[in-house]
Parts: structure tokens; C-alpha cells; sequence
């Protein structure tokens, strides 16, 4: 009896452990779709392995649970856990389970909006896949790191990895992770304003879905949506979007609904269908209201400003306005606060705040040259028009593209070029003083914003920092390649324009500068 115990044990356990180790397989494989699926089997599996003392199962058990933690939006918990695994597992120098952390401590970083230790450990997450990894794991991985790439402004390598990613997920036949890919690529291109390039996606998406027969989410609609509202398609919009509010699109997606309906909103703004702009906007505003969503509230007062800026009622709109940066800062500080609280509950209290402070800055800058980035233009000029509207003061605004800019890339390096971008973005700094402000929008082309600057003074200094690039000792960096730059300028003069109005005629003035010759300003 005590000899046949003693035996089958060790056999019993023996059998359990491969058996839990399959479980461990299966969950792992669950496409990323299925994640609340995951908690109930992931804590049993947990709860077993620690009773058998089988160590790397646990850890593989708290990852999951990591993941599961990470996208239900408990930050701090889903950090600490992948914290721990990540310390287990450089221990043991378990490879792929260091590159799963460390892809997990990317998903926190980034919820927490640090996108710079988002990368680095996106970087590490890829670096630390061994060969022998399925290509649905190692699409996965590739997909993070693009994103971070994105969130820090670096959009080249950020596609290049996206294509890597395209292509293993294609070779694992995984179709959610493809979709996503494309969906996320095609978000970037319009948050980078490439039209051609997000139609060229949605394309991809269309044919996709075509020969899989996959429904499309809300949010994959809504980027779609985004590629027509580009070109100004607005029954395009129209279109894609109806379906959503017919809510024929799963309803779990609460955040993604409310994102269409407010596209739609802006679409039929856009289109001057005013009276229907406000009942989509009323029927978000419910939405909001039942679900909770506050982000979306505040972006629901926002759109509402510019409606009414659109119809002529600047009082309302500046009014409401208010509002909207009223409920922002609301949010940020309770945004801060949980942010604070996630880290700390990853670190120690100093490395915790250093990290927040840090986040802060990064979120609105441009990763190569320093200078703000798209992000913080496309919040911070709307802003700004309403206020100057509100008091009749004049806004200007200038587009700054280097001329030939390929060539320096083609002919010396990309290093190179970068190199030069950092000089000229050092140039527009030092000519946007005091409340004027430089970004970069993407590639080589910068924005300058001069509040409270009329039409003359704009192409004075402009014309003054056109001289200044093409002045400076680029020599050492281009050799015999001079840099010089287009400018096209636009003045609001009672700041009663929009950004999308005033861009456009800024665009229109650099585009008639390139045709007539290049290194010159052009104003209105
Ligand atoms: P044009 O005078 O008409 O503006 O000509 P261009 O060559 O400057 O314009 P085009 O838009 O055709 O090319 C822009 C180039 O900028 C292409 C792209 O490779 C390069 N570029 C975009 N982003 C970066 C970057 O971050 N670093 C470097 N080095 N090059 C970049
Ligand atoms: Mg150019
Ligand atoms: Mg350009």
C-alpha cells in the first residue's frame, strides 16, 4: 500500500504537470480578443502550480493574469505582476518568458503614458524572442513595438516594424492580429496625415475582411471613418458609421461607439449639415453619460466649441470651451493620480515620481528633435483660436518644409538627415520666443504658431528665418548640399478661423512656394 503510494504519486504528479503545461500552452495561444477569458483558468492554473511547487508554470500564470489585469484597465496590478515575472525570470535566464514581461511592462508603461520606457521595453521584448518562437507570438511582440515607435514620434521604423509584424501574422494565418496591424498603421497615417497612405491600408483592410469574412470592430470602423473624413467624404462616413449606431457592432466596445458617434458628428460638421452635427453630438453626450465615459465627455464639449465657432456663436463657443479645459484638467489631475498610484505600486516612491514627471514632457514631445509634437498641436491650437476669437486677437501660423529634403537623405545618410533636422528645429526654436511655439509635425515639416502675431510681422519673421536656415554653417553636416526651406503662412486676424481652415491655407501658400521655385515665404 505505502509502497504503491509512493510510487503513483510522483507519476500522478508527474501526469498533472504535463496536463497543466498544455493548459498553459492553450491560454497562451487565446487570441488577444478572448482576454476575459483568461482570469478564471489563469488563477486555477496559478493556485495548482504553486501547490505542486512547479515555479516557471506560476510565472507563466501570473503573466497572464498580468495581461488580463493590463487591458481591464487595473494598471498597478497588471505592472506589479509582470514587475515580478520579468525579476524571475532574468534570474533564470528564461528567454521567452523575459521578452513576454518585458512586452507586458511595455503595455504598462505605455497605459501609465510613458512612451519612452514604453519602448525600451517594447525593444527588449522583441530582442529577447528566441528562434524557435511561433510567428503569431513574434507578430505580437513586432505589433508593440511598433505602436511605441508611433507614440514616440519615430513613424519610418514604426512601419517598417508594423510590415515585420504583417508579415509573421500571415504566416501564422492570424487574422485578428493582421487586422489590428493594418487597423493601427492606418490610425498612425491619419494621425500623420498621409491620405494616401491610410487609403492604401483601409484597402488592405477592405480585402481582408473580404477573403476572411471577419466582422470589422467598432474601432477599426472608426479608423476607417477617420481615412473618408480625410478626404472630405462625409457620405462615406455616413456610411461606415450607420451601421455602428444601429448598434449592430457588438455593443461591448462602449469607448468605440461613442468614438464613431462623435466622428460623425465631426463628419456632418464638417459637411455643414449643422443640425445633424448636434444630434449626433447630443446622442454621444448621452452615451457618455450612461457609460460613464469622461474622456470622451470632455472631447464631446470640445466638438461642440467648434460647432459653434462653425455657426458664428463665439460666446458659446469660447464659453463651452471653458468647459472643455475645465474638465480636462479635472481628468488629468485624476489621470495623475492613478498614475502615481500604478507606479508606486511597481516601484519605490522616488523612482515613481520621477517617472511621472518625466511621462508629463515626453507625451507632447517630438522624439528626434525635441520639439513639440503633433499630439500637443492638434490640443493646443484649437485652444488657443477660441480664446484669440473670444478677444479679436490675430493668430498666425507657418508651415516650414526643407526643400529637397530626400536629397540629403539619398546622397549622404538618414543619419544625416536627422542630424539636419535637429540643427533646423534648433533654428525655429530660437525664432518662436515667448508665447510662440515650434513643432514638428512629421518627416520635415514643422509648424510655427504665433499668437497675437498679424499677417505683416508673421512674414517678417519668417522671411528672417528663412535667411537664418539657409545661412547657417551647414558645411560640416552636408558638405556641398545647401538646406534651405519653403514657408506658407496664414494669418486668422480676430482669430476666427479654424485649425483645419488655417492649415490648409498655410498648406496652400507652401505648396505655391515649392511650385514657384523653392527657398522663399509666401503669405496670403
Ligand atoms: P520638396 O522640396 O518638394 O519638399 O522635396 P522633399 O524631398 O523635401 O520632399 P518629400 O516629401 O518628397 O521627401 C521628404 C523626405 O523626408 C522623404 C523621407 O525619407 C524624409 N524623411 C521623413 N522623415 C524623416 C526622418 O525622420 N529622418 C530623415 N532623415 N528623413 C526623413
Ligand atoms: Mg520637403
Ligand atoms: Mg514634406
Amino acid at each position: 500500500m505505502t509502497t504503491e503510494t509512493a510510487s503513483r504519486v510522483p507519476t500522478q504528479s508527474h501526469q498533472e504537470l504535463s496536463a497543466l503545461e498544455s493548459a498553459a500552452v492553450e491560454l497562451e495561444g487565446r487570441p488577444p480578443s478572448a482576454f476575459r477569458t483568461l482570469w478564471e483558468p489563469a488563477c486555477r492554473l496559478r493556485q495548482r502550480a504553486t501547490e505542486l511547487g512547479a515555479e516557471e508554470l506560476v510565472q507563466r500564470a501570473m503573466l497572464l493574469q498580468a495581461g488580463v489585469l493590463l487591458r481591464e484597465g487595473r494598471t498597478g496590478e497588471g505592472g506589479q505582476h509582470a514587475h515580478q515575472v520579468r525579476v524571475w525570470a532574468e534570474e533564470h535566464e528564461h528567454l521567452n518568458l523575459l521578452a513576454r514581461a518585458h512586452r507586458e511592462l511595455s503595455v504598462f508603461y505605455r497605459h501609465v503614458g510613458d512612451f519612452s520606457d514604453a519602448l525600451t521595453h517594447a525593444v527588449q521584448s522583441v530582442s529577447f524572442l528566441t528562434d524557435d518562437v511561433p510567428p503569431s507570438l513574434r507578430a505580437r511582440h513586432l505589433m508593440t513595438l511598433s505602436v511605441s515607435l508611433d507614440d514616440s514620434g519615430s513613424h519610418e521604423d514604426g512601419r517598417r516594424r508594423a510590415q515585420e509584424a504583417l508579415t509573421f501574422a500571415a504566416e501564422a494565418g492570424d487574422h485578428e492580429v493582421m487586422s489590428s496591424i493594418l487597423n493601427n498603421m492606418a490610425y498612425t497615417a491619419v494621425e500623420v496625415d498621409d491620405e494616401p497612405e491610410a487609403r492604401m491600408l483601409v484597402g488592405q483592410m477592405r480585402d481582408l475582411q473580404a477573403r476572411t469574412g471577419f466582422r470589422f470592430t467598432a474601432n477599426e470602423l472608426d479608423t476607417m471613418a477617420q481615412v473618408e473624413l480625410m478626404g472630405g467624404r462625409y457620405d462615406a462616413v455616413e456610411e461606415l458609421l450607420s451601421p455602428v449606431l444601429a448598434e449592430l457592432v457588438a455593443a461591448t466596445e462602449g469607448d468605440a461607439v461613442a468614438e464613431c458617434q462623435l466622428t460623425l458628428a465631426q463628419a456632418r460638421r464638417l459637411a455643414g449639415r449643422y443640425d445633424a452635427a448636434q444630434e449626433a453630438l447630443d446622442a454621444t453626450r448621452a452615451v457618455c453619460g450612461t457609460r460613464g465615459l469622461a474622456g470622451i465627455g470632455a472631447r464631446v464639449r470640445q466638438e461642440q466649441a467648434a460647432l459653434f465657432a462653425d455657426t458664428g456663436r463665439y460666446a458659446e463657443a469660447y464659453e463651452e470651451h471653458r468647459a472643455f479645459h475645465a474638465e480636462v484638467t479635472a481628468l488629468q489631475s485624476v489621470q495623475r493620480d492613478a498614475r502615481a498610484r500604478a507606479l508606486q505600486a511597481v516601484f519605490e516612491a522616488n523612482e515613481a515620481r520621477r517617472a511621472s514627471e518625466h511621462f508629463r514632457e515626453m507625451a507632447h514631445r517630438d522624439a528626434l528633435t525635441g520639439l513639440y509634437n503633433r499630439r500637443y498641436v492638434n490640443e493646443r491650437v484649437p485652444a488657443l483660436l477660441l480664446e484669440s476669437a473670444a478677444h479679436r486677437r490675430p493668430v498666425s501660423l507657418a508651415i516650414v518644409d526643407l526643400d529637397h529634403f530626400k536629397r540629403v537623405n539619398d546622397t549622404l545618410s538618414h543619419a544625416t538627415g536627422d542630424t539636419v533636422l535637429q540643427h533646423v528645429a534648433e533654428l525655429l526654436e530660437e525664432a518662436a520666443p515667448g508665447s510662440a511655439f515650434a513643432a514638428r509635425m512629421g518627416g520635415e515639416e514643422f509648424l510655427l504658431v504665433y499668437p497675437g502675431v498679424d499677417a505683416e510681422e508673421a512674414a517678417t519673421r519668417c522671411e528672417r528665418l528663412r535667411l537664418r536656415i539657409r545661412a547657417h554653417s551647414w558645411e560640416p553636416i552636408t558638405g556641398t548640399l545647401p538646406v534651405t526651406t519653403s514657408i506658407g503662412i496664414t494669418t486668422a486676424p480676430e482669430g476666427r478661423s479654424t485649425f483645419t481652415a488655417l492649415l490648409s491655407a498655410a498648406d496652400r501658400n507652401l505648396y505655391a512656394a515649392k511650385r514657384s521655385g523653392r527657398d522663399r515665404i509666401i503669405a496670403a
